[in-house]
């Protein structure tokens, strides 16, 4: 592996592993390893928190704002690169009916990083931090808002970078993916991802499983994003680019089934590759479900892996040692 020297604080990174993972339903599955970039536990959050603070360092900041759960990852990461600068970090959190107070592997390493937390119902999120970038302003202080989960054309261009790896990996390895899945949320990683292939041309098939949101609002957000991103690009094609595939979100957000779970610890023991209920596992279930539904056979099939280690812990935890997730 080569060594990749950091430019001043700017921190590169080489490209995360491709791994072939060998038949899978029907399919040659390969997987890319973004939950292996080299900073705070990587994942998707990584990739596109490294790439504000490169805005943040350029410019004249001292405290960042942004916002998500106890659960975050992208809050860690924040958390993370504002205490690596000495940088103030406050995270707007939406108070959760239940549990909302319960520490998470994630909660807890933004506590160690000391950013403060203000927890208010998910009516207010909006207001707050308005208020709250309001309040720095009037103390003199100079904050930087990074909205939730890296959601804007920052985060979209760190996946159109991670779609551009791709494409190198493909010549490298000789192969060529007919499909890509991945879990989708906030749609950011599938802008981005959108958004590389139509400036190539390409003719992967992109599928976001979500992890959530349902239609068309999901869709929506995505099409808007790669819209920001590519003005130029004729708004049909975009439309036919973003396919985000609502049929296995197993409920709502966090929510798992049965099904899911047992395929998670299949990963872990078969790959030795840990899923976490919320993002990935329900991705890599969703992934399998759409390739049965759609009798897909024989194609090169990449899963991006977008991180979550902590709540693969939390999950862990929450199965006690006894074999079976709450
Ligand atoms: C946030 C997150 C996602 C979803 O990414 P979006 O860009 O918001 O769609 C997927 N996987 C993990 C592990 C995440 O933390």
């Amino acid at each position: 592996m080569s060594i990749v020297k950091n430019n001043g604080k700017r921190r590169a990174f080489p490209a995360t592993p491709v791994t072939d993972l060998g038949d899978f339903e029907n399919n040659h599955l390969y997987i890319k390893r973004d939950d292996l970039i080299p900073y705070s536990f990587g994942g998707n959050k990584a990739r596109k928190g490294l790439l504000f603070f490169e805005e943040i360092d350029a410019g004249d900041f001292d405290t960042v704002v942004t916002y998500g759960s106890t659960r975050s990852n992208h809050c860690r990461v924040v958390a993370n690169l504002a205490a690596e600068r000495g940088l103030g970090c406050i995270l707007i959190s939406p108070k959760e009916e239940e549990d909302g107070d319960a520490p998470t592997f994630n909660s807890i390493y933004t506590s160690i990083c000391g950013a403060k937390r203000i927890q208010v119902p998910v009516s207010e999120v909006h207001d707050t931090i308005e208020k709250t970038l309001a309040d720095l302003r009037s103390e003199g202080k100079k904050p930087y808002f990074i909205p939730g989960g890296g959601h804007g054309n920052i985060g979209t261009r760190a996946y159109v970078n991670c779609y551009e790896e791709i494409r190198a990996q493909e010549r490298e390895l000789g192969v060529s993916f007919d499909y890509l899945f991945f879990a989708s949320g906030t749609g950011t990683t599938q802008a981005g991802l959108v958004a590389g292939k139509l400036l190539h041309r390409d003719d992967i098939l992109i599928v976001g499983i979500s992890i959530a949101r349902k239609n068309p609002r999901g869709r929506d957000v995505v099409t808007a994003s790669v819209r920001e991103y590519l003005p130029d690009e004729d708004p049909a094609v975009i439309d036919d680019n973003v396919v985000f595939d609502d049929h296995y979100t197993l409920g709502s957000y966090g929510t798992a089934g049965e099904a899911e779970k047992a395929l998670i610890r299949k990963v872990m023991i078969q790959y030795g590759i840990p899923l976490d209920s919320t993002y990935t596992g329900k991705a890599f279930y969703g992934m399998q479900q759409y390739l049965k539904e759609h009798a897909v056979a024989g194609k090169n099939v990449l899963f991006l892996h977008t991180g979550g280690a902590p709540l693969f812990f939390d999950d862990l935890l929450a199965a006690g040692g006894r074999g079976d997730e709450k």
